[in-house]
């Protein structure tokens, strides 16, 4: 006989019993759906039906974009399946340098790293930028990535409360002032799609002499006339030191990366384990990401449908009177506040069944006690669709 066995994953005993409550009510699994055939950016097929897609991040809706998927195909013929290597190894191939290129171009920046997804980006930067003795300020409701790249590193960890500059001012204060401090910042929030005041913010930090990184995943492609994200549109490009994004959202393929004018930026090639330790993206991917980023730099057309599809959206909800996470329509995130898991898992379930995909969303992914039906729009939706979106979310209310 085993004696003292501990199994080990007791500890999710309780998410286990939660999630079970789901299926045996009978609910359609939130955190199970399988994408059977994708019909295009805005459709797919699920459980068998054809279903509207507000729950993805094809902001500008790339993925079926035929100059990207032509990139990729090519590259796929010449370059094959995989790199099987690191970038600092066999792993950068003519794509991959095309990329950097890209972005740099994008951005305006003088150095662009990419990696393999923009979670390992944050790892990576994070990780890397901080040690021992230096100190991370980071908002309280930064995204899980940011979370793990201060796990990852040395450095002491103290958190603002969410978009207050204030606070933020108040905790920078407290710190020697002699160490290094990194302050990290979103854009766009993910989880109520709210906006930061970035001048306040990064004001702050530059009175108390911090590094700057902003995270502009949910802002690329569409925030600030070159579509830089909210720190271009907020006019503080200059007081910005390094910008963290990802491929998975408006580029609408897959990998992370970061730009900086920062003159010793190339180092941190040769230091971030999350870049050298791991394989560098497959030749299709970055094919397609350079084709989708050079296109998005004149997607004048795409920006303005995607805006005005979000404030339909967020109009809509409100007059048929839901409640919203924000007072208006920040970004192309539109989230419905909702009282508890017990509702929320229901509505999102009712709403499949009507043919709407869109994010179910708690804690630990939302701030505590928040639940969320959370719709993110994309420039491909037609006005119809919208229409039905909101029309199938009073349905669903009815059920
Ligand atoms: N940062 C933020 C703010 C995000 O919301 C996400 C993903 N949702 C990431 C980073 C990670 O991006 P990726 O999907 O490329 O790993």
């Amino acid at each position: 006989m085993v004696r003292n066995h501990v199994d080990l994953l007791d500890k999710f005993d309780g998410y286990r019993g939660e999630h079970q409550a789901l299926i045996d009510a009978g609910l359609n699994d939130p955190f199970g759906v399988v994408m059977e055939r994708v019909l295009g950016p805005t459709r797919a097929v699920i459980r068998g039906r054809e279903t509207i897609l507000v729950g993805t991040y094809n902001y500008m809706g790339m993925t079926f974009d035929p100059d990207v998927i032509a990139a990729g195909e090519a590259a796929l013929r010449d370059f094959g399946a995989g790199s099987t290597g690191s970038r600092v190894l066999n792993g950068t191939f003519a794509g991959h340098i095309g990329v950097e290129d890209a972005l740099r171009d994008f951005y305006g920046m003088a150095h662009a790293m990419v990696f393999s997804t923009g979670y390992q980006a944050n790892l990576g930067i994070v990780s890397t930028l901080t040690g021992k003795g230096d100190y991370i300020v980071l908002d309280a409701d930064s995204h899980a990535s940011i979370y793990d790249g201060c796990k990852l590193g040395n450095a002491e960890v103290v958190r603002f409360r969410h978009n207050n500059a204030d606070d933020l001012d108040k905790r920078l204060g407290r710190l020697p002032a002699g160490a290094g401090k990194l302050v990290i910042l979103e854009g766009v929030y993910s989880m109520l799609g709210d906006v930061a005041p970035l001048p306040d913010l990064v004001a702050a930090a530059r009175r108390h002499g911090a590094t700057v990184m902003v995270d502009e995943a949910h802002a690329m492609g569409f925030f600030g006339e070159h579509g830089r994200g909210v720190y271009e549109e907020q006019g503080v490009a200059d007081d910005v030191d390094f910008v963290v994004g990802t491929f998975s959202k408006s580029v609408g393929t897959v990998g992370g990366f970061c730009v900086s004018n920062h003159p010793k930026f190339e180092i941190l090639r040769l230091v971030c384990n999350p870049y050298r330790f791991t394989a560098s993206l497959p030749p299709a991917v970055v094919a397609c990401a350079e084709a989708s980023i050079r296109k998005l730099m004149t997607a004048r057309e795409k920006r303005e449908r995607l805006w005005a599809n979000s404030r339909a959206l967020h109009a809509g909800l409100v007059a048929a009177g839901f409640r919203m996470a924000t007072e208006h329509c920040e970004s192309a995130i539109i989230a419905v506040l909702m009282p508890d898991q017990e509702s929320t898992a229901a509505m999102w379930s009712r709403l499949l069944d009507l043919g709407i995909y869109c994010n179910m969303s708690r804690p630990p992914a939302t701030p505590a006690g928040v639940y969320l039906l959370r719709c993110s729009l994309s420039a491909e939706h037609s006005i119809g669709e919208v229409e039905t979106i909101v029309d199938r979310f009073v349905t669903a209310r009815a059920m």
